[in-house]
């Protein structure tokens, strides 16, 4: 039989009803002859109560007690959804991740899955059994432990069964019925994509758009999975929602392909540091030991050999840079005069496979936040992106404003 991965996000699954109207398009795949796998995500909400009941209980978590904890959302809805096909007649049984076993590394928190064996549930397909429900997010360990894969980890779950089964699909069903331009939640002129390159949506995915988590998007790449987003709302056709294919399946597409932001952002700046050769090592290398992941970097021009260095880093790792810091110049690696922390800023972007070829991307970007009064604090670029940082009260203003003037609400 060929297999069919079907993903239902948090709000997917946020009530009995909303199971039973899933589990009703589990149903329709399996009347046409596939053996389904659906992974589920936890009801919507739970997670966050999970993370939450966590960081009260103990602020310097142990990140296996964190995983045990967090991953117990997915449990629930895939007992749930297996009951509901059940009651619908359909062969259905639930599998938590260390049951399959979904094997990770020991990556707590932010696992990567190593292996999905495939046995144990094909025998079950081979018995008749015509829906396995998997909890996503989750696995296990080389030690034993459980595991979660990072925030939105159910995509990756999913795309990751497809990719060990040979799944004809993996189809990501969520609150909005494909990927956007932008996310649409913040701009009513976001129009709908029919296909993006995985490079675009790999862009996008990293910086900010959550609709699939990253790592999700990179091993369909690498494994040439059939990936699809389309909404669980909505009586859906075959070519409903969004394809997410290799370039050159694509006819025609904008130089800019979508707007992504990010709210996680805070910027950093050591105040006074002497310019000396060697002076970025000191900082970055003390950073990364600690697990700080620094995005956007600039160095100022030296004045009479001092400097201003400032980074951006996600807002949960403020406080772990500044004591990295403060310890590196209480062991006299670096010495600074003094550190600004700003977490009232976002950085913008904009994606397109386009800007390889086509020039004043940039400067047009520039134009248009000069034009809405918007003061530009850090800028990267990659090939195929231009990100900027800037006050977070602007956020919403810039994503609108170059939606607008990139003219994303028209297909080319
Ligand atoms: P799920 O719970 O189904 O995994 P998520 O909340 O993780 O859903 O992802 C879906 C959300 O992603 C949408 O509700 C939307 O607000 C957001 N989003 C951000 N950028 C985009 C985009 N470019 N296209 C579609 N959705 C986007
Ligand atoms: N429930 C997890 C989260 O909220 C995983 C997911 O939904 O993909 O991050
Ligand atoms: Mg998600």
């Amino acid at each position: 039989m060929p297999v069919l991965v079907m993903k239902f996000g948090g709000t997917s699954v946020a009530t009995l009803d909303r199971i039973r109207r899933a589990a009703k398009r589990v149903g329709v795949e399996v009347a046409k002859g596939y053996d389904v796998i659906v992974i589920v995500s936890a009801m919507s909400g739970e997670t966050n109560k999970l993370v939450g009941y966590v960081n009260e209980t103990s602020p310097l978590f142990d990140a296996r007690e964190y995983d045990a904890v967090v991953s117990s959302g997915e449990n629930v809805t895939a007992g749930l959804m297996a009951l509901t096909l059940q009651e619908m007649d359909i062969p259905a049984r639930s599998w938590q991740g260390w049951q399959v076993p979904v094997k990770t590394t020991s990556a707590h928190s932010s696992a990567r899955i190593e292996d999905i064996p495939t046995d144990n549930i094909n025998r079950k397909f081979g018995e008749g059994m015509k829906v396995a429900v998997v909890a996503g997010f989750q696995g296990v360990s080389p030690e034993g432990r459980i595991t979660t894969l990072g925030r939105g980890g159910s995509d990756t779950t999913a795309v990751a069964f497809a990719a060990a089964f040979a799944a004809e699909r993996c189809d990501i069903y969520t609150d909005v019925d494909g990927v956007y331009t932008t996310d649409p939640r913040i701009c009513d002129k976001a129009r709908k994509l029919d296909r993006i390159a995985f490079e675009e949506m790999l862009e996008l995915a990293s910086l900010g758009a959550k609709v699939l988590q990253t790592r999700s998007v990179e091993l369909a790449m690498r494994y040439k999975v059939k990936l699809r987003v389309l909404s669980s709302f909505e009586e859906q056709s075959d070519d409903a929602g969004t394809l997410v294919c290799a370039e050159e399946d694509i006819m025609e597409s904008n130089v800019v392909a979508g707007v992504a932001y990010s709210r996680d952002e805070a910027k950093m700046t050591l105040v006074s540091v002497a310019d000396r050769p060697g002076i970025a090592a000191a900082i970055f290398t003390p950073l990364s030991e600690v697990g700080v992941n620094v995005d956007m970097i600039v160095q100022n021009i030296s004045d009479e050999g001092r400097t201003d260095m400032t980074f951006s880093c996600p807002t949960d790792q403020v406080r772990r840079a500044e004591k990295a810091m403060v310890d590196a110049k209480a062991r006299g690696d670096i010495n600074f005069h003094d550190i600004v922390a700003d977490t009232d800023v976002a950085k913008v972007s904009v994606v397109g496979i386009g800007m390889r070829s086509h020039t004043g991307v940039a400067a047009k970007m520039f134009r248009v936040l000069a034009k809405e009064g918007i003061n530009i604090r850090v800028i990267t670029t990659s090939e195929i992106k231009i990100s900027v940082l800037i006050d977070r009260k602007y956020m919403e203003l810039a994503v609108q404003a170059l939606h607008d003037a990139f003219e994303l609400e028209k297909a080319s």
